[in-house]
């Protein structure tokens, strides 16, 4: 079930979105970022794990949206962390008590009865300025950034060169803006962009939350792909993007693109600012 992808980091891929859970081998266990989405499966990856002798000693979610912040009881009591801004809004969500039954209504229903909800976003929140999550393993920098959702965070594991970038630089998913909570999204996307460019040096593996592993030559391309599509997204012209094109991976991709397009014009005509 797991792949390992470098030295002491292996992947699970779901058979939801090929969403990527990601396991850091640590010195007494491992640490276990965005768990997965399928009740069978993440009990499949916390079988592999126990048989391997690797008890979860640290949880991490990359952001507060659900498909990132579900868990396991077979996974055990670890804490399971996430920046202070991701588990502030995800404590306000579950504040509401008919929030869970939302989420039960975004998940396709073809799967809805195999996501486990009753874990959902049981979160620790670091300090905020946290720079790595606290556990004993290879140092794990918190890149934090606000593209996609709140106190996103992408990490990265630099002496095992892997970059595990959350819902970012996915080759099947385009950039998805966070139109809800943020006053420039376009602006906060392309300095998270920025970031990742500057902390991509030494990287070898590029983990995406959803989608394709990539090697050293797919950090800087995804980069410049993504920036090329919120540039398209921003000056409102038609981006060529293979994630929206005629061989997508994903149809209702190109739905997102629609959508995010039609929101920003109406943002923009509202502010009164051309573009
Ligand atoms: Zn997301």
């Amino acid at each position: 079930m797991l792949r390992q992808v470098a030295e002491g980091v292996l992947i699970h891929e779901s058979e939801f979105c090929q969403s990527n859970a990601v396991v850091v081998q640590g010195r007494a266990g491992v640490l276990l970022i965005d768990p997965g989405v399928l009740g069978y499966e993440m009990a499949a990856v916390a079988n592999d794990l126990r048989e391997l002798g690797q008890p979860v000693v640290a949880g991490f979610s990359t952001h507060p949206h659900w498909d990132h912040l579900l868990w396991d009881a077979g996974l055990g009591a670890a804490p399971r962390y996430g920046t202070a801004r991701c588990a502030a809004t995800i404590r306000d969500r579950l504040s509401d008590p008919g929030w869970k039954a939302s989420v039960a209504q975004w998940i396709p229903p073809d799967i809805v009865e195999q996501v486990p909800l009753d874990l959902l976003g049981l979160i620790t929140g670091l300090p905020a300025e946290t720079a790595q999550i606290p556990w004993d393993g290879p140092q794990v920098r918190i890149i934090e950034h606000q593209a996609h959702a709140p106190g996103h965070a992408s990490l990265l594991i630099e002496e095992r060169g892997v970059l595990v970038a959350g819902d970012m630089l996915s080759d099947v998913l385009i950039p998805m803006l966070d139109l809800n909570s943020t006053a420039e999204p376009v602006e906060d996307y392309l300095a998270a962009l920025r970031l990742l460019e500057g902390a991509a040096g030494g990287v070898d593996v590029l983990v995406p939350g959803h989608g394709s592993v990539g090697g050293a030559d797919q950090v800087h391309a995804r980069i410049e792909q993504d920036r090329a599509y919120v540039h398209a997204l921003r000056d409102a012209d038609a981006p060529s993007d293979p994630r929206i094109g005629p061989s997508a991976t994903y149809d209702w991709v190109a739905g997102v693109h629609a959508r995010q397009l039609q929101i920003l014009a109406q943002k923009s005509e509202r502010d009164g600012t051309p573009g």
